[in-house]
C-alpha cells in the first residue's frame, strides 16, 4: 500500500483521497472524534462542528467517527 497521508491543523491524520462515509446513512456528513486534552483549536474546531470531543482517555472499543446526520459514533476500522 502507497497511501499518502497529510496532518491537518488539527493535527489528525488523514488519508488522502479517503471517503468519509458513514456506513449507517453512507453519507458524509462526518466528523473525527478527538480524544485526549482539548485544545482551544479542538473546542473551535467542536463548535464549528468539524470536530467531536470524545473525552479525555480514549479507549479500546471508543468511536473514531460521529455522523452528524445520525447521530452516532461508529469505528472507522476494526483493529486486529
Ligand atoms: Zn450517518
Amino acid at each position: 500500500m502507497d497511501s499518502h497521508t497529510t496532518m491537518d491543523v488539527r493535527g489528525i491524520y488523514r488519508i488522502e483521497g479517503e471517503s468519509i462515509m458513514c456506513p449507517y446513512c453512507k453519507g458524509n456528513n462526518v466528523v473525527d472524534i478527538y480524544y485526549g486534552i482539548p485544545f482551544q483549536y479542538h473546542l473551535e474546531a467542536e463548535r464549528n462542528g468539524e470536530l467531536r470531543y470524545g473525552g479525555h482517555t480514549r479507549h479500546e472499543d471508543s468511536f473514531d467517527k460521529f455522523c452528524k446526520d445520525c447521530k452516532i459514533g461508529y469505528k472507522e476500522k476494526e483493529d486486529e
